[in-house]
């Protein structure tokens, strides 16, 4: 229930648009019942051959009630979808805005395809929270109320027994339905969320599952998916038809009942007969607003799994926020002081980093090397703000960096990680990520000085899935032009070149090498390319710097460095 409450006040702002549909609706049954009790009047004063002007009031009647009928449903359905599509934007909105901050140290335990299904279906659920879970009732308990005060006031019997029909149709009818549908909603999200996570790991990597024979397996297991969820679905559907026919005939047994209570009143007098037809419609029209009643529970199931989910991420605390009066990055000194930093991931008993400290200094060039699994792209992420250290600091111009607004701060750090994410989209907007302000000039400058030329006159060409339609250096390139719009005073390369051939690594090598003249930068790699270039040389093992200097000065000595060096060495030439 605390979830359901919680989500009511997400349609809040929207309650007086809900509460105008809710009238409109009662008010459209109404006009069907109004319908149907003034053709009934007619047809049954017909037989008695009355003079035809008697009839003309009736027959208004027919024709303003059918009219607006049909007029009253259609704003109805105007105004619900206004405020189910209300509703939609906001929540999408709430949740992106939500989620952005968790990433990604928060989103780390989420499978790709489960987020997925959280911002498209569980959205999707509860964008429909209106529409059938909180108008229904309410249309249903005002039709009832209606048919009360309209029965009572022939007989408080009828009218209790109308009360009694209603309950079992709006309560009875639902309540049961839940008991036998219960766990098919989230049964079937559930597995539409597994489904989604298999189809994204089969996209992604299909190449993989091909080459160790492993594709059948995966489609067999979708398959099994599939049929377990259509057998959910079937279920669904039988409960879904009975609970139509259960509504159906609870409007037959009130028929019957108001019958079996007002007929004496008709043979002593007391009714006229005419009335008595009248009513007995009234009593079937009244039923319409109570067929959807029990889809409404399984919805409001399936809405409350999807709050739960959506909570879930909604109610986790960023790792890392925003100071409230964030500094501004300094513009020129950005020496940068890493002092006795230390980080252990959550749920591991080992420190990736321990107790690190170094300083690197305007304009400098750094290495950080190292053995895989040293902790040198856990500097990164620190450095970033994707996470926070847990002992220690790190300074740029002497301010803690937890000072600057994290945004600004990666703004000022451009950073070249080993695989660049290019999105489904042109490579205008692939580098206008990097600078939104730039014009197609500065777009065609960066490319030329990336080493992409021959993209200058291919804007508006769309880069495939995952940038698929580029090569690996193409798309290495494309991050070195985001940086040129970017123009960051201190840049971060994580193995950068690491996935590129030989031919392809020394070109966007040198290509580097040009734009990060002047810049302050610090680059990881476990690969000793090239590294006289550089300043002053880390070398790091478990966390800890076991070595430090220039390529000469390492090498001279018995240690992690030269070992690497040697090792790499022999096996590359
Ligand atoms: P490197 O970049 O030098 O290969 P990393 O900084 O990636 O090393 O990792 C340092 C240590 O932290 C390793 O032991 C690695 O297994 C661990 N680690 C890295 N990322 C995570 C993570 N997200 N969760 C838990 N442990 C991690």
């Amino acid at each position: 229930m605390k979830i359901f409450f919680r989500l009511t006040t997400l349609v809040k702002p929207y309650f007086w648009w809900m509460a105008l549909a809710a009238l409109i609706g009662f008010a459209t049954t109404g006009s069907g019942i109004g319908l149907l009790m003034t053709a009934g009047y007619i047809i049954a004063k017909a037989a008695l051959q009355p003079p035809a002007a008697t009839l003309e009031l009736s027959i208004l009647g027919v024709r303003v009630f059918g009219l607006a009928r049909g007029v009253l449903r259609y704003a109805e359905r105007l105004i619900s979808h206004n405020i189910t599509f209300k509703i939609l934007a906001k929540l999408r909105l709430w949740f992106y805005d939500a989620i952005e901050p968790l990433a990604p140290a928060r989103l780390m335990h989420f499978k790709s395809g489960d987020l997925l299904q959280r911002i498209v279906d569980d959205i999707q659920s509860l964008e429909n929270i209106y529409t059938r879970v909180l108008g229904p009732p309410l249309t249903a308990m005002l039709v009832a109320a209606l048919m009360w005060f309209l029965l009572g006031s022939f007989s408080l019997q009828a009218a209790m027994l109308i009360l009694l029909f209603h309950l079992l149709a709006g309560i009875g009818v639902p309540l049961l339905t839940k008991w036998l549908s219960r766990g098919l909603s989230v049964g079937i999200m559930n597995h539409k969320t597994s489904q989604q996570i298999l189809a994204l790991d089969l996209f992604q990597g299909i190449g993989e599952l091909q080459l160790y024979g492993k594709l059948p397996g995966h489609l067999a297991e979708m398959r099994s998916m599939e049929k377990s969820k259509l057998m959910l679905q079937r279920n669904n559907a039988l409960i879904e038809g009975m609970h139509d026919s259960l509504t159906g005939m609870l409007m037959n047994g009130a028929v019957i009942a108001i019958l079996w209570s007002l007929i004496p009143a008709v043979s002593i007098g007391g009714l006229n007969g005419m009335s008595l037809a009248v009513i007995t419609l009234a009593v079937i029209a009244s039923f319409e607003p109570f067929l959807p009643l029990p889809a409404t529970v399984k919805h409001l199931e399936a809405d409350k799994h999807a709050g739960e989910r959506l909570f879930e991420i909604l109610d986790a605390k960023p790792e890392t926020t925003a100071p409230v009066t964030p500094l501004p990055f300094p513009s020129k000194e950005h020496t940068i002081k890493i002092e006795k930093l230390s980080f252990t991931y959550p749920g591991s008993s080992m420190k990736a980093l321990d107790r690190l400290s170094f300083t690197i200094f305007p304009g400098e060039h750094i290495a950080i090397v190292g053995p895989s699994g040293a902790g040198k792209s856990t500097i990164t992420s620190l450095f970033m703000r994707f996470w926070n250290s847990n002992e220690g600091s790190i300074t740029i111009g002497g301010h803690n960096i937890s000072l600057f607004d994290p945004e600004e701060l990666r703004r000022n750090i451009a950073l070249v990680s080993q695989r660049t994410y290019l999105f489904a989209e042109t490579i205008r907007e692939n580098l206008l990520l990097a600078g939104p302000e730039a014009t197609d000039d500065d777009l065609k400058k960066a490319l030329t000085a990336a080493g992409l030329d021959h993209f200058t006159s291919k804007l508006d060409e769309w880069c495939g899935q995952h940038g698929m339609k580029l090569s690996g250096g193409e798309r290495q390139r494309i991050a070195i032009a985001r940086i040129l719009l970017q123009s960051a005073p201190i840049m971060i390369l994580d193995e950068a070149t690491a996935n590129l051939d030989g031919v392809t690594e020394r070109e966007v090598t040198e290509t580097l090498n040009t734009i990060s003249a002047g810049k302050t930068l610090m680059t990881i790699t476990h690969r000793l390319k090239a590294m006289e270039q550089y300043d002053r040389i880390l070398v790091l093992e478990k966390g800890k710097i076991v070595e430090q200097g220039v390529h000469g000065e390492l090498m001279a000595v018995d240690g992690l460095y030269r070992r690497m060096w040697e090792l790499q060495h022999v096996v590359t030439t």
